[in-house]
């Protein structure tokens, strides 16, 4: 049973593949963060080993309960950002983790028929790690099957790009999502409404922040935080830039999803400058909104998103996170500032 929702273009694809055996060595998973590629990456290591033939993974057997436990010997998750044993977290995906996991690879797969590397947050793997795979993708042994995760596919190398199968996730319709968190997490329909939309498609997302009210809690805080920086003066601001910057030290990926929610809320900002309310991700907060819109010009947003998107793109490409974020800050037009 697939457990991925909402990606049918997907599985019937996989389908085709696994019932006439013609798999790909390598795949690529392309979506945005919680919108499945793990959950999507677990089935297929378990479709190619389920003791129940070709087609969809039983999910009972002992080989897709092992793997779904994520106790299975040939099935190996490499991560940026985990820190399952206590050490420091890994922000690059180096050369040693991607020769070390071929390594084990190319030995006989210990209880399975087939081993299964992921590469979680592929797009954060050094050129040298990138390379070292490369050579593995382009003669792959039989019993080996490579999954690269990633949301921002760009920041691959093209030639790894061009030699994995590109499976592209799309995030879900909202109605979807809320009825999956009523009809299957039991959740009440307002707060399925509110984490409907806040998703943004990402059934991952929203079932996570339904187990654990914290997730909604740190958006909360990164709103309020958000919005006391654009009132903010220049030491204030700067002072945001550094904390940022120690963030995507440590763990990359929870950086940029302050960026993104920079970027969902100066969006906002532009649709209300636009009249055009009714597609406001940010509904919960339609009053700041418009307010901080009525102290703002629409070169301004335009400007300032511009400048979002140019951070992340100097942050995917190694940039000093400070100067960047520093940069950043010196671009956010002053909203509500005595002067
Ligand atoms: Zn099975």
């Amino acid at each position: 049973m697939w457990q991925v929702y909402g990606q049918d273009h997907i599985i019937r694809q996989l389908e085709a593949s696994l019932t006439e055996g013609r798999l790909a060595h390598a795949y690529l998973l392309v979506g945005p963060p919680h919108v499945g590629k793990m959950a999507l990456a677990i089935n297929l290591a378990q479709a190619v080993n389920c003791l129940e033939g070709a087609g969809a993974p039983c999910g009972n057997c002992a080989q897709c309960t092992r793997i779904s436990q994520g106790i299975h010997a040939d099935v190996r998750v490499v991560a940026v950002g985990s820190n399952e044993e206590g050490g420091p977290t890994r922000t690059v995906i180096g050369i040693d983790d991607v020769k070390e996991v071929l390594r084990q690879v190319n030995l006989k797969p210990f209880e399975g028929s087939r081993s299964v590397v992921i590469f979680d947050g592929a797009e954060s793997m050094s050129e040298e790690a990138a390379n070292a795979l490369l050579k593995t993708l382009e003669e792959p042994p039989d019993q080996v099957m490579i999954l690269l995760l990633a949301h921002d596919e760009d920041a691959l190398l093209p030639t790894v790009r061009s030699r994995c199968r590109r499976l592209l996730l799309r995030p879900v319709a909202k109605d979807l999502v809320v009825s999956k968190l009523v009809n299957d997490y039991q959740a009440d329909p307002d707060q399925a409404e509110n984490l409907g939309r806040i998703s943004r498609g990402c059934l991952g997302w929203a079932v996570d922040a339904l187990a654990n009210p914290e997730i909604l809690e740190e958006r909360e805080n990164q709103l309020a935080r958000l919005s006391e920086v654009c009132r903010a003066g220049l030491s204030d601001r700067f002072s945001y830039a550094n904390d940022l910057a120690s963030t995507f030290s440590r763990d990359r990926e929870s950086a940029r999803q302050v960026l993104y929610l920079w970027l969902r809320w100066w969006r906002d900002l532009l649709l209300v400058k636009e009249g055009a309310d009714e597609y406001l991700h940010h509904t919960d907060c339609t009053e700041e909104l418009r307010l901080q819109a009525t102290q703002l010009r629409t070169v301004q947003v335009v400007n300032f998103i511009k400048s979002l998107n140019q951070t992340l793109e100097a942050l995917d490409h190694n940039a000093s996170p400070r100067l960047a974020l520093e940069l950043l800050m010196l671009n956010l037009p002053g909203v509500g500032i005595a002067t």
